[in-house]
């Protein structure tokens, strides 16, 4: 019998991977996770990852990017930086690419950076494979099938209709961890092994914004020390949690999904 082809992370494995702080934890040690997103076009995305980012375990957020009087308006506890990633300041990881429409730059500085990176949305068009590749920190990519399909160069329909072996290609591909987003989640580790399903999510997920509110989740789960894998897969985990509870049987905004982060995180720990 060989290993597992996939495997579900169950609610105390989940809550035996959430980072928190102990008595000697200051907001450093707790980590500080990296922004760098949104544009002129697209100011909410940057707003949507920064409050994924805060519920996310680290000890604070540093925002970089175009978008700072609005990620300031809604939360004020963001560090701002009018400096681009490679000047702004100690971070532990970052996150890239959520509405940030061309700014080959941003990922440019983002990718050079010797610690964690998570590639989203339009990040995932700027970053070039074999810098990927060649990154010496761990890379975390997480396109929805549509940004999947263009990264392996094939169709929406192909990637959908053979979900695993798609994030283990671009796995593969890139040399990084990858999480596929869909109805359920799959995240594939960069050494390859068992593939990590999430279902806890809700169709009321699908809706805009949600996804830039996954990416500051995962983000700061990696700030705050979790391996890629672990903090694709315990964010999914949670931000799927947080969708039902902001939900419960109605449509929701990706800003909802945000506030009830905390509430999904509560329920891991008590109930784990
Ligand atoms: P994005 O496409 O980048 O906005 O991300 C959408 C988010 O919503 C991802 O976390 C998806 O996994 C989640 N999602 C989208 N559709 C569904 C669905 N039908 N069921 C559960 N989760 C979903
Ligand atoms: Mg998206």
């Amino acid at each position: 019998p060989g290993e597992p082809e996939v495997e579900a992370l169950q609610h105390a494995d989940v809550a035996a991977l959430l980072p928190v702080p102990g008595a000697e934890s200051d907001k450093y040690r707790r980590g500080v996770v990296g922004v760098a997103a949104g544009s002129d076009r697209y100011p909410g995305a940057a707003v949507l990852a920064v409050a994924g980012a805060l519920r996310g375990g680290a000890g604070a957020v540093r925002y970089v990017g175009p978008a700072g009087g609005a990620v300031l308006a809604r939360f004020p506890e963001t560090l701002v930086s009018d400096r681009g990633p490679a000047k702004a300041g100690r971070v532990q990881a970052w996150v890239v690419g959520p509405g940030a429409g061309d700014d080959a730059q941003v990922v440019e500085e983002v990718l050079a950076a010797e610690v964690p990176v998570l590639i989203d949305a339009d990040g995932l068009r700027l970053a070039p494979r074999d810098v990927v590749r060649e990154r010496s920190a761990p890379t975390l990519l997480t396109p929805h099938a549509g940004e999947a399909a263009r990264l392996l160069g094939t169709g929406r329909e192909e990637v959908e209709a053979a979900r695993l072996s798609a994030v283990r290609e671009l796995a593969g591909l890139y040399g990084a961890t990858v999480l596929l987003k869909g109805s359920t989640t799959l995240v594939a580790g960069a050494g390859g092994g068992a593939v990590r399903v999430n279902a806890t999510g809700t169709p009321w997920l699908a809706t805009a914004g949600s996804g830039d509110v996954l990416s500051g989740l995962a983000g700061s789960l990696m700030a705050a020390g979790l391996e890629a894998l672990d903090a694709g897969s315990v964010g999914a985990y949670l931000h799927g949690l947080a969708g039902r509870f902001a939900a419960d049987g109605a449509p929701v905004g990706a800003h909802d999904v945000a506030e009830a982060i905390r509430y999904a995180w509560r329920d891991v720990v008590r109930t784990g």
